[in-house]
Order: structure tokens, then C-alpha cells, then sequence
């Protein structure tokens, strides 16, 4: 995402980000703590006075993180991710510190089956996720044909916005910031 529509100079960094891109970003976040190598998922769960409840993203099991992510079909089962890992959903209400009735789930793909039957018995009533990659699959098809019976609003996530996360930025005004930042006076003003 760009930020043409802002005049050029513009400190838009001082504006608080839309709430639903604060979301949808704190999922984004947290795909990036997986240990998955090719699919990294990430969930964010948010109440309806807009906290946030939960973060989680796919890994494996506690006690097991030594087992193979491997996808390889040559490969027995036993030897793959598929029976082990624990998708971002799963993890993201398991990591729960509240009831989740009528929460809201910010997902960064689609949820299978098995997550849409979770989602929907842990009262969350809404979801929205960023990639439908999936949506051919029965199982994906399954999980819109339960969340559209069961109720749950299910919406993909549009936004034209990119959210950068420098963990180095500062407010800070001092003259040594100035120093140490002699490219960047914009940050300083
Ligand atoms: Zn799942």
C-alpha cells in the first residue's frame, strides 16, 4: 500500500492507523513469530469494545517443535506437518484470557474446516481474512458453508494501506535523536 493520496511531505506517521488495518496488522505480525517454513498463518481476536483477546500463528504442538514441517507426498503422514501442526486459529483461542462471544477473528488466510468448527463453538461471530488462496478446496468450502449457516459474518479483508513496523522509531525530540538521525528530520519535527 501506498500513501499516494497524502501530499508529499506529510507526516503521516502522526496519524493513529484505522483500527480495522491496527487489527488485520497485529495478525500479520504474529505470522511472522511461525516456525512454519512455507505457510505462515497468523490470528488476531478482538471483543466488541475493541480489545484485543488474542494473538496466534501456527506451530507445533508444545514438546514437539523438533517435528518435520515437511508437505512432501512421497512421505509417509506420520512424517509430515499435517497431523501435528496447530493452525493460528487453533492457537489464537487456545491463547484465550476471556469468552470470546461475539468476538471478532482478524485471520491472515482463510480457516479450514477444523478452525471453522472451532471458531464457531467459541462463539467468535465474525471473521476476516486477508487471502482465500484455498477457496477451491472442499474443506475451505465447507468451512463458508458452516460459517453462512451458523451465522458468522465472513469477509475478506481489503485495504490499501502498507503498515511499516520500525522497532527503532521514536518520538523522542531530543538534540541527540537529531544527531543520530541526520537523514530522517522529518521525524524529529
Ligand atoms: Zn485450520
Amino acid at each position: 500500500m501506498t500513501e499516494e493520496n497524502s501530499p508529499a511531505g506529510s507526516n503521516i506517521d502522526k496519524k493513529p492507523i484505522d483500527q480495522d488495518d491496527y487489527f488485520m496488522g497485529l495478525a500479520v505480525l504474529s505470522k511472522k513469530r511461525s516456525p512454519d517454513p512455507d505457510t505462515k498463518v497468523g490470528a488476531c481476536i478482538v471483543n466488541e469494545k475493541g480489545q484485543v483477546v488474542a494473538l496466534g500463528y501456527n506451530s507445533m504442538p508444545r514438546g514437539c517443535e523438533r517435528f518435520s514441517w515437511s508437505k512432501d507426498k512421497s512421505k509417509h503422514l506420520l512424517e509430515r506437518k499435517t497431523f501435528y501442526v496447530c493452525h493460528a486459529e487453533f492457537n489464537a483461542i487456545m491463547n484465550r484470557n476471556c469468552s470470546l462471544e461475539n468476538c471478532t477473528m482478524y485471520v491472515t488466510l482463510f480457516p479450514c474446516n477444523e478452525c471453522a468448527k472451532l471458531i464457531i463453538q467459541s462463539g467468535i461471530k465474525s471473521v476476516q481474512y486477508i487471502s482465500d488462496e484455498s477457496a477451491e478446496k472442499d474443506q475451505y468450502k465447507a468451512s463458508k458453508i458452516m460459517f453462512s449457516t451458523a451465522g458468522i459474518a465472513h469477509s475478506q479483508y481489503e485495504s490499501t494501506k502498507t503498515i511499516t513496523v520500525d522497532l527503532f522509531e521514536t518520538d523522542d525530540n531530543s538534540d541527540e535523536n537529531q544527531v543520530a538521525n541526520p537523514e530522517n528530520p522529518d521525524r524529529n519535527e
